[in-house]
């Protein structure tokens, strides 16, 4: 944790007199793949400001402009735009500890205001609700209800088979080419281990052992968390379910350059947990595609 989420602070803070960072739609505003932060007298009309807390002593807040149009064509210092988050991890995760700095400060921006803007009314009574404690609570007036953010955890598990060769499944959904690991959310009234061995077991009748805790990576895409396993396979015999897997097969370390150079598979972007995954069995960093590859779509 770099910075200070300063919990106790988050209802005298002023926001309006924090330096921030801008953020709406799952995009926020960055330079050179560096989140931009701006003084207060240059900061657009905000609809919402959130805390995001301290760094060292300085207090930080995401806001979400007025104008919808804010950063889309703007080019006002430095060739500042609204960047998908997305698009922004492989950066963050080359600079190191600055890179997580901002990776932090984003996901929490991105995460927080897609909550605000999905849930503008009481789940009880229906009426509007009002943002309190610096963003981070949704006050039902009517009812007295205080309503908290949301955070969905999804499973991803990387599956070995007994020779040691690493499952890869494309989701229907996914652009084609696209392989990755199995992955799903957690049901009410499950374990992370459980989930993991129920969407295993749906998508890809497999049974797995040796299941083991990784770690985990906020993905506000919208509002999740991905926790992260590794399994073995009792057998390499897999059987995809058709509808939300089309296709599966596991694959042998020397194989992944040629695939991934060729094109035939487009693996996780770097940055991402299911990325560390892949390279944690790989034993190294993964091969980038040939620059004459075809393009994923
Ligand atoms: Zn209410």
């Amino acid at each position: 944790m770099i910075i200070d989420r300063d919990a106790a602070g988050r209802e005298a803070v002023d926001l309006d007199a924090c330096d921030a960072i801008v953020v709406r739609d799952g995009r926020v505003l960055a330079a050179d793949g560096r989140l931009v932060e701006l003084a207060p007298a240059d900061q657009p009309e905000a609809s919402l400001r959130i805390y995001l807390g301290r760094e060292r002593d300085r207090p930080l807040v995401g806001l979400v402009p007025v104008d919808a149009s804010f950063g889309s064509d703007y080019d006002g210092i430095g060739g500042d735009r609204m960047r998908g988050l997305r698009d922004l991890l492989a950066g963050f995760w080359d600079r190191g500890v600055e890179g997580a700095r901002d990776h932090e400060l984003a996901t929490t921006a991105v995460a927080i205001a897609a909550w605000h803007a999905t849930h503008p009314r009481c789940s009880l009574c229906g009426v509007p609700t009002e943002p309190s404690q610096g963003g981070w609570v949704r006050r039902c007036e009517p009812c007295g209800r205080d309503h908290y953010p949301r955070t969905d955890p999804a499973i991803i598990v990387a599956i070995t088979d007994p020779d040691d060769r690493l499952l890869l499944a494309h989701a229907s959904h996914w652009s084609p080419r696209r392989f990755s690991h199995l992955a799903g959310y957690v049901e009410p009234g499950e374990t992370f281990e459980q989930a993991v061995h129920r969407e295993v077991s749906e998508e890809a009748s497999l049974d797995l052992t040796d299941l083991e805790y990784l770690g985990s990576q906020p993905w506000p895409f919208p509002a999740s968390v991905m926790v992260a396993f590794r399994a073995r396979a009792a057998s390499a015999d897999v059987t995809v379910d058709g509808i939300e897997i089309s296709e599966a097969r596991f694959v042998a370390r020397e194989d992944v350059p040629g695939l991934v150079g060729d094109g035939q598979i487009v693996l996780a972007p770097k940055g991402s947990v299911a990325r560390r995954m892949l390279e944690d069995w790989y034993g190294g960093p993964l091969p980038e595609p040939r620059a004459d590859g075809p393009v994923d779509v």
